[in-house]
């Protein structure tokens, strides 16, 4: 009853082009995704060079004549629809940048910038499992009554427990190797389990991508959660280890998961026309053709520089920005702009939010 008497003060309150106070956001970030490849799509040298995968593979799958083909053969759905529909930062061949403001230039201090909307070298200078200081819009959003228990956290890293401080927050963080934490999971959740511990486990604290996506998924279908976040690790992880071919084949799949998400989102009445999706990423990585694409740091050059690209609920279509200087610490405060709750972190280094 209440929900449904709030529904209707929303309906009355409601003004054309503006955000209405119960729009769902959907969190999206792809760990050390470049720049280069969203937009130029694969990199010539790389897809030649047999030491970071079989090229055969690499050009048949992701190689064509012109960089626009490329970057669709590699992300379908991003050009097709994002491009379309959506705002593309971060294109530094055509004027506009974007990056992060922290020194440090890898994942945790990334994460913490994008999420707490403020770099914190002080604090978040290492990837060590340390519970964050700072509080994520996430945590802020849950701890209002119009969102209370309606913020979900999915994430291939186990880091994410501790980024969205999941002992102070209350946040449901399903990260790592975890099984769903659903009260009652649904069949289908419960296969998802039984999946992730028959595969390998690869890496020691990331799960593969597939799976997060999955949990992601299914609890969108039966939790209906109003503000998300999935932390997809895979292309990160493939670059570090030199193998351009599952980079490009982890970034194809990202470009699948945020289709599967939309569709599922515009499929359901609940999500249909009032959800705002935003991806990003935690870091760049280098540009030399030789290994400096596989790293990132403060000692690796360029590795600060990101991209954002936003789509659905409140989101213009203006395609790829050509001009514009945007920064990761401004993400938390759009994100709180678009749920309509007031956020304000009283810390040097505070973003503002994007205006799409
Ligand atoms: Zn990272």
């Amino acid at each position: 009853m209440r929900k449904i008497a709030k529904l209707l003060l929303a309906a009355m309150l409601v003004v054309p082009a503006m955000v209405s106070a119960k729009n769902k956001v959907v969190v999206v970030m792809v760990d050390g995704y470049r720049w280069q490849e969203l937009f130029r799509g694969a990199d010539s040298t790389l897809v030649n060079t047999k030491e970071f995968g079989n090229p055969d593979m690499m050009k048949a799958n992701f190689w064509r004549a012109t960089a626009d083909e490329r970057r669709r053969a590699l992300m379908p759905f991003t050009w097709s629809h994002i491009a379309k529909n959506g705002v593309m930062i971060g294109n530094r061949d055509k004027g506009c940048r974007m990056s992060v403001t922290n020194n440090m230039w890898f994942s945790y201090p990334g994460y913490n910038e994008t999420l707490c909307g403020y770099p914190d070298d002080k604090n978040i200078n290492s990837n060590a499992p340390v519970d964050n200081p700072n509080m994520t819009v996430f945590e802020v959003a849950n701890n209002t009554p119009e969102y209370r228990g309606k913020v979900l956290v999915f994430g291939s890293w186990g880091r994410f427990i501790q980024i969205f401080n999941e002992k102070r927050s209350g946040l449901e963080v399903n990260a790592n190797y975890r099984h769903s934490l659903a009260k009652q999971p649904t069949e289908r959740e419960l296969y998802v389990d039984k999946m992730q511990d028959g595969a390998p486990r690869y890496w020691e604290e990331e799960r593969f991508d597939v799976f997060t996506h999955e949990y992601a998924v299914e609890a969108m279908k039966s939790r209906h959660p109003e503000l998300l976040f999935v932390g997809y690790g895979d292309t990160d992880e493939w670059a570090h280890a030199g193998n351009y071919r599952l980079y490009l084949e982890a970034a194809n799949d990202v470009d699948r998961f945020i289709r599967e998400l939309w569709e599922t989102a515009q499929a359901d009445p609940f999500y249909k026309d009032q959800t705002t999706f935003i991806i990003t990423c935690d870091h760049g990585r280098g540009v030399s053709a030789d290994k400096g694409w596989f790293h990132h740091s403060r000692e690796v050059d360029r590795s600060n520089e990101t991209w954002l690209m936003a789509f659905g609920a409140g989101v213009p279509a203006k395609g790829v920005l050509t001009s514009g200087e945007y920064h990761n610490n401004q993400m938390a405060a759009t994100v709180a702009s678009l749920l309509g709750i007031s956020f304000a972190p009283q810390h040097e280094g505070a973003g503002k939010a994007i205006t799409f």
